[in-house]
């Protein structure tokens, strides 16, 4: 038996006998910030601790998690992009099939639910069945990068323009991307999920007109403790990647902006630890 047939999880709520219809249950979307649990809004925060059962993803972090009562119910539906759990469709079912068997429920995601992540596609499902839902944003990835690493991402000398993009090509499809437009200058562009495709983005930044000295960084585990942060250029990036053995979750940034992380991380204190 799939643990999604689990009877437990289906119990209606309110004391419905079963086989009669009970009013959908709740479900709050809530974005869980990208890492350091002290980023998370104050209102995510009050939901996780009322909440009595919650789905949530790989990247939300234990500390995070720690604020759901013991007693509440958490399923760990996993989302590596090439690792998952649950396929998306199955985290899709699963939701819809506790709400609408009376349990209201919160969907944990890290950074912001509507920044990649899929979030967009389980709220849309919510939304055509008919299921009652909220979504609480929380600091996306890039946020938490810029300022934690040192990187303000519109610094007005060096880009009028951030772009949030997607490194994940599906394979090799480098079409997928809109080339031109991440390459234009004076601007600041993130790239997420961009790890294992870094080499492919370097060099069509560069096909497309970006000077290949263009300042770039990848940023690990941003605002975490173990953050690490490594800069370089869009021609040195890839091998300065394989020598630090770069992992995920980590964002690259390409842009003027980059230039200013040396001047700015050595001026900046933590200031709450
Ligand atoms: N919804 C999330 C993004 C999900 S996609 C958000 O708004 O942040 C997953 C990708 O986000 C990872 O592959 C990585 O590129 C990025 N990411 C998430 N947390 C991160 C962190 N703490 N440091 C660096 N990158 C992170």
């Amino acid at each position: 038996m799939s643990f999604m047939d689990d009877p437990q999880w289906l119990t209606p709520a309110h004391g419905a006998a079963p086989g009669t219809t009970v009013p959908a249950g709740f479900v709050t979307l809530v974005g869980a910030g990208p890492g350091d649990p002290d980023l998370l809004t104050v209102k995510a925060a009050r939901v996780l601790r009322q909440a009595s059962l919650v789905l949530y993803d790989h990247l939300v972090g234990e500390q995070v998690l720690g604020l759901v009562p013991a007693s509440a119910e958490r399923i760990y539906v996993g989302k590596e992009s090439s690792c998952h759990t649950l396929p998306q469709e199955g985290i899709i079912e699963l939701m819809c099939k506790l709400a609408r068997s009376g349990r209201s429920l919160v969907r944990l995601k890290g950074g912001d639910c509507y920044v990649f992540g899929r979030g967009g596609e389980e709220a849309l499902a919510l939304a055509e069945a008919g299921i009652p839902f909220d979504v609480i944003p929380g600091i996306t990835a890039a946020q938490g990068a810029g300022a934690c690493a040192g990187i303000p991402l519109t610094h007005r000398d060096h880009a009028g323009t951030l772009v949030l993009a997607t490194g994940h090509l599906r394979g090799t499809n480098e079409s997928a991307l809109d080339w031109p437009l991440l390459a234009r200058p004076r601007q600041t562009v993130v790239f997420y999920m961009g790890v294992a495709t870094l080499p492919t983005i370097c060099t069509q930044l560069v096909a497309h007109g970006l000077p290949a000295q263009t300042p770039a960084a990848i940023v690990e585990r941003a605002t975490m403790p173990d953050q690490r942060v490594t800069t370089g250029t869009l021609a040195s990036l890839p091998q300065l990647a394989i020598d630090r053995a770069v992992r995920a979750p980590a964002l690259v940034i390409v842009g003027g902006v980059v230039s200013l992380q040396k001047k700015l991380s050595q001026g900046q204190a933590r200031a709450v630890t």
